[in-house]
């Protein structure tokens, strides 16, 4: 029999925050991936637990032996508009599990029916979306962004009604939490000042657990979520990672990306690239991630004012005013680090920003492919320029960046080979690529293939490891399949 030690600390702690609600029973509940590595990691273990009984406990037609589901109260502002009640209206928390380091993390449902918060929604998901966030969990996790990710995937046999009928699907979903910036919002919107503190103290026990014993915890609360967002949206930027829907009940306290509902990797590089249906002003584009970051974490700190300053929460604002005006140079110190480590040197000096500059200036311009762009310039640390100039339809420019780099590059220690390995360990070669995405996701939804997903998902769980007879994963698509790519949520 599966065992999982259950434990509901966030129940437990702040009782206000969430609601007992039973998922619903799903009909022909059938596994489509159980995520093996995932649980192991967790000390999760099948025994000789079946695949009919994994999709049953992982649907909702039965439940883990200790699951208490409950469904997490927050707000948020959407595209800017703020709506005081969102909360979960299609997930539910399972329940919290130890790993065996002593890590906790959350279990919960997506797609497992309505909930007090699901207003006009099925509170449903399907197939496709639910494949979609493992894979790219999955990857994303491999190119050591944090993330959520996608334990188990298992149809439900229900056809559910988007633009037309799809099959239904129930992901469980591993998290470090779900206390999101919209959780915040809720109760200072709701005026549950109570809450808002027990939230704030329990925020810190289980992610800052080093900001106890400071003398304003809350404003140090801030600080630390901006600095965990800063380093995130690094990663997202130098992976070409346009999440599409940041909105605050989408941005996470634990500095995990969370919701991969219309997000897509971008390939030839620019910085306006959109990919979300809904996002038609391009207020979540790939170049404005580093803006909307500091806009979300704002509200943060609106929240947490009446905490910093209980008498006087006005008198709170020029301290938070500067943590948020801080961001700015945080995300620029990560994006640096990483930007410096990609070029292959191993520790910044005077210069090295222009140079990292000047080389994401020429990709801007070139509309090179982000990933292979990167990738190659290990091959041309090595000599072989020439599929990096290949990229670019006109390399007088880069022509003229790459010596100033080499020279750069001949300071470091070790040969050029040794550089090229650090590089080819820091720049992957597979991401998943829209294209592969979706003919992945049709043949699993469309016609109950789920060999391509797989496939993929072993391609970029190993994404910096070259391998031969993979080419078709490590291009650009056609420009066909390029032009006029949507995303739905
Ligand atoms: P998202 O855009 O995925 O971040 O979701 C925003 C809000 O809409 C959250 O409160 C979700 O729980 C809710 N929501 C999204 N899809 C559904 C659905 N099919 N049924 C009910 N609620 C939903
Ligand atoms: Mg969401
Ligand atoms: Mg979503």
């Amino acid at each position: 029999m599966i065992r999982i030690r259950f434990d509901h600390s966030y129940q437990r702690d702040l009782p206000d925050a969430c609601i007992a609600v039973a998922p619903e029973t799903p009909p022909a509940p059938a596994l489509l991936y159980w995520n093996a590595p995932l649980a192991e990691e967790l000390g999760i273990t099948l025994g000789d637990t079946d695949d009919a009984m994994v999709a049953r406990l992982f649907s909702g037609a039965e439940l883990p032996e200790g699951a208490e589901p409950v469904a997490q109260a927050y707000a948020g502002h959407q595209f800017g508009g703020f709506s005081p009640t969102l909360g979960d209206g299609r997930a539910l928390l399972l329940g919290e599990v130890l790993d065996p380091q002593g890590r906790r993390y959350d279990l919960a449902f997506k797609g497992s029916g309505r909930t007090p918060f699901s207003r006009r929604g099925d509170g449903k998901a399907a197939v496709g979306p639910m494949l979609r966030e493992l894979v790219i969990g999955e990857a994303m996790h491999a190119l050591g962004i944090p993330t959520t990710r996608a334990l188990a995937v298992v149809a439900t046999g229900e056809r559910i009604l988007r633009e037309r009928a799809l099959p239904g699907a129930v992901l469980t979903r591993v998290a470090a939490s779900h206390i999101r910036v919209g959780t915040f919002q809720f109760f200072a919107a709701h005026g549950d000042h109570e809450t808002l503190q027990a939230l704030a103290d329990y925020t810190i026990a289980r992610h800052y657990p080093e900001l106890a014993g400071s003398k304003t915890p809350y404003l140090a609360l801030l600080e630390a979520a901006c600095e965990r967002q800063a380093a995130l949206i690094a990663r997202w930027m130098h992976a070409g990672f346009i999440h599409g829907v940041m909105n605050t009940d989408n941005m996470t306290l634990s500095g995990e990306t969370i919701d991969y509902g219309p997000c897509a990797f971008m390939d030839a590089y620019d910085s306006a690239t959109v990919f979300s249906s809904i996002d038609r002003e391009g207020r979540y584009a790939y170049g404005n991630q580093p803006l909307i970051a500091p806009w979300n974490l704002a509200r943060l700190a609106e929240a947490l004012l009446v905490l910093m300053a209980p008498d006087d929460p006005a008198s709170a604002v020029p301290a938070a005013t500067e943590v948020i005006q801080g961001f700015a140079a945080c995300y620029r110190r990560h994006w640096l680090v990483q930007a410096t480590r990609k070029l292959g040197l191993t520790a910044e000096r005077e210069g090295d920003a222009g140079l990292a500059d000047d080389w994401v200036a020429l990709l801007a311009a070139a509309h090179a492919d982000h990933t292979l762009a990167w990738r190659h310039l290990a091959d041309a640390a090595e000599g072989d320029a020439a599929p990096l100039t290949a990229l670019f339809a006109d390399a007088a420019q880069l022509n003229a960046w790459l010596p100033r780099w080499r020279a750069r590059l001949a300071e470091e220690p070790g040969s050029v080979q040794d550089s090229a390995a650090r590089m080819r360990a820091a720049n992957p070669l597979y991401i998943p690529r829209n294209h592969l995405v979706e003919e992945a996701l049709l043949a699993a939804s469309a016609h109950d293939d789920l060999a391509p997903l797989l496939r993929l998902l072993e391609v970029v769980r190993a994404p910096y490891t070259f391998r031969p007879g993979l080419d078709r994963y490590a291009l650009p698509p056609v420009p066909e399949l390029a032009e006029g790519y949507r995303t739905f949520c």
